[in-house]
């Protein structure tokens, strides 16, 4: 059944190199290609689609004296004097320098060998640019960025482009790979309506994919310059033609119809044995599940409902459902952690009906993954539970009939579409516990349906939050003592931005031993995604268990995890969490009959946003408000500081800021199809040009229908 049609879309020609390897570029090899990568991507075209937050303006020549601490300026001067540090000492050392205007120092920390005099020659004249710094009354500054000769002055460049950097990448490096990835950049036949290109006076593609990186003023880093705005609706419209694609060529009438059973039936049986009444907004969504299950289009559904308001069960009605059948149902989830979770409680509820789900994710060992693979091919296994590993190649279905994708906006629109590529018509049931606000749903679901749990069940008492400055956190220990005593369990979530950043384990790891220090009697344990499996699946099950009552994680409990009896949510370093984040993480509190609270830890002084965030936060616990908040708070900075954590599908767009472009993008790939719906001719070509330079090939195969 894994026909897998996409795969023989080839990408076009002209694209090439910008998906080749960053090693392809010209002076850049393995050590520099792996710094970037764990930054901005492993191709070239990653690397063009990291845009420049600032832009450093070489051309302010002020007079010495008139200079400003802390900017940038280029100073041509003389070389008046060397003051050369002793061997061994930690002294800098220091070049005068001057010119009409007044006297600068150059100072250079471990500087090695006869390097600074061969630089900075003395009597000789020096351009000189660098951010410079007031230091005992006198201008300084600190290895310049730039030394030339007056003659070479050509040789540096007037406007400099500041990147988003991480540890072990330099603008300097940065700076020489991305002059290779410029210079690669190929011409492409314009895809966008000429008289849209008109309207916005927008430069061309190649043009506008280079002088991004060439900023000249604050000015043209906004995403509104005509530069950004033009890649920002090639992202927008590549997108929606891609969703339109899977909509249209996908075939609304080509799902299958399963046939009704209210009554009888697997699903019937699940909801009998219960140990809770379903809500009536639980009983409405799962109406409206059914109904599209029993007619003979598609299902495209999005399960709105917030953290805790009981979406599982229903997805799993609606697995049922397509059991009772003869067809397969699968559960996708983003972590393996939260495969493991959903697949225990996959279990429990499933065990008084004879059915054992199965589990599939990447680090499962080699026998137990062949087996999982066989029983799916020959549908032995009705129900499977899995990560991003079910969407490769090797897994083939018997007949999946449903594919229910959970937590679904930490996957991207590809991956939806190999899902639906694994089976015809397969029905798909995307949830989310992220309200999300219109433009973003337009962006992820182009036209999908969707239902809302909008109550949760009875019995919850609201979250009470509190921000606290993490200097007091010792306070906080003394509270969570008391609170242990009298039976509590907690979370203390530490922040991990980025799966691999090895100081934030640290930080999480060091957090987790204080406490054990500190509170014995809580039997801390710790999860982090770095930890092998074992050792997590025994800290989260002793959790569950009451065992421990400490849990120290970072965000990999973010989405789904279910112990009832926690409801103490503590985080550490609130300032440095989205919203939508910190909202998903108190969820994981007041779920059981216990009064929750949540403590968001901040550390002082915070940015205007986070303290907004922060107050947000304690003052409301409706998802809705906090997601349009949320978007509303992202300036430009901050979204590109975030990429990791935010939308998956959006690299240029930001939504904040090109709402309007999204909405133009929509009308023009429905009016596209409607004209030219195979996108024939010279207009399909390069369009398919544009859906492959955002790797959205796939999408193409519907085309022929799937
Ligand atoms: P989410 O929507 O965040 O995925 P879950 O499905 O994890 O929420 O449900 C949260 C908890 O509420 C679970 O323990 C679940 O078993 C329980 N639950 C679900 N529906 C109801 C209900 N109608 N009444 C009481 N508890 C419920
Ligand atoms: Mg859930």
């Amino acid at each position: 059944m894994t026909t897998s049609g996409f795969k023989h879309f080839k990408r076009p020609e002209p694209l090439f190199r910008l998906f080749a390897p960053l090693t392809a570029l010209p002076g850049v090899g393995d050590k520099l290609a792996s710094v970037i990568s764990k930054r901005v991507g492993s191709h070239v075209i990653d690397l063009l689609r990291h845009l420049p937050c600032g832009v450093i303006d070489r051309s302010k020549r002020p007079a010495i004296s008139q200079i400003e601490h802390g900017s940038i300026v280029t100073l041509e001067v003389e070389i008046t004097g060397h003051d050369k540090p002793p061997r061994r000492s930690r002294r800098p050392w220091r070049v005068a320098a001057q010119n009409k205007t007044g006297r600068v120092d150059l100072v250079f920390f471990h500087a090695r060998g006869d390097y600074v005099e061969k630089l900075l020659p003395l009597g000789a004249r020096r351009i000189v640019s660098g951010r410079a710094e007031m230091f005992k009354d006198k201008v300084q500054i600190a290895h310049p960025d730039h030394v030339i000769a007056p003659d070479k002055e050509d040789d540096m460049p007037r406007y400099e482009p500041v990147y988003p950097l991480t540890a072990g990448l330099t603008a300097k490096t940065m700076a020489k790979a991305m002059k290779a990835a410029l210079e690669g950049i190929p011409e492409l036949d314009e895809w966008i309506n000429p008289d849209i290109v008109n309207r916005f006076g927008w430069p061309e593609w190649a043009k506008a994919a280079r002088s991004v990186h060439s900023p000249h003023s604050d000015a043209d880093l906004m995403p509104n310059s005509p530069e950004r705005a033009r890649l920002a609706y090639d992202e927008l419209l590549a997108n929606q033609l891609a969703l339109a694609l899977v909509r249209i060529g996908s075939g609304v009438d080509e799902g299958r119809a399963f046939p009704d059973q209210a009554t009888d039936g697997l699903a019937a049986e699940l909801t009998r044995n219960l140990p809770f009444e379903l809500t009536p907004a639980q009983l409405r969504v799962i109406d409206e599940i059914r109904a599209d299950q029993i007619a003979p289009r598609r299902m495209l559904r999005l399960l709105q409902g917030d953290v805790g308001s009981g979406k599982t069960v229903v997805a799993l009605l609606a697995m049922l459902h397509v059991v009772s059948g003869g067809a397969q149902a699968a559960l996708l989830v983003p972590t393996e952690i939260l495969a493991r979770q959903h697949h225990a409680t996959l279990t429990g509820f499933l065990a008084p009906l004879g059915i054992t789900p199965g589990l599939l994710h990447s680090k499962m060992k080699a026998g137990k993954k062949r087996d999982v693979l066989a029983a799916l091919a020959d549908g032995t296994m009705p129900i499977v539970v899995g990560t991003h590993a079910l969407l490769s190649d090797n897994v083939s279905f018997n007949d999946l009939g449903l594919a229910v994708v959970d937590e679904q906006h930490r996957f991207g629109v590809r991956q939806r579409l190999v899902l639906g590529d694994k089976a015809k018509g397969v029905d798909v049931l995307v949830m989310t516990a992220t309200p999300i606000p219109r433009t973003l749903a337009m962006t992820a679901y182009g036209d999908l349906v969707a239902s809302q749990i909008d109550e949760k069940p009875p019995g919850r008492k609201p979250v009470i939050t509190t921000a606290v400055p993490l200097d007091r956190s010792d306070d906080v220990i003394e509270r969570l003592r008391g609170a242990i005593k009298a039976g509590k369990q907690a979370y203390w979530i530490c922040p991990l931005i980025d799966e691999s950043d090895s100081l934030d384990i640290a930080a999480a790891e060091g957090r987790h031993t204080e406490l054990r220090t500190a509170l014995p009697e809580a039997a801390t344990g710790l999860v982090h995604g770095k930890m092998n499996a074992e050792s997590r699946d025994t800290a989260m099950e002793s959790f569950r268990s009451g065992e421990s009552r400490l849990l120290v994680a970072t965000t990999v409990i973010e989405v789904g995890v279910d112990v009832p009896n926690a409801s103490i949510m503590i985080i550490e370093h609130a300032e440095r969490f989205g919203l939508a984040q910190m909202h998903q993480l108190r969820g994981r509190v007041g779920r059981g009959d216990d009064q929750s609270s949540c403590l968001l830890l901040y550390k002082a002084p915070v940015s205007e946003t986070a303290r907004a965030r922060l107050s947000i936060m304690r003052e409301s616990d409706d998802g809705f408000r906090i997601a349009e908040e949320d978007l509303r708070l992202r300036g430009p900075g901050e979204v590109l500081g975030q990429r990791q954590s935010g939308d998956p599908d959006f690299i240029l767009a930001d939504l904040a800021h090109h709402g309007d472009l999204l909405a133009l993008a929509h009308d023009e790939a429905e009016g596209i199809l409607s004209r030219n719906p195979m996108l024939s001719g010279d207009e399909g070509t390069r369009l398919k040009l544009l859906l492959s330079l955002f790797e959205r090939d796939m999408a193409v195969t519907y085309l022929a229908g799937g």
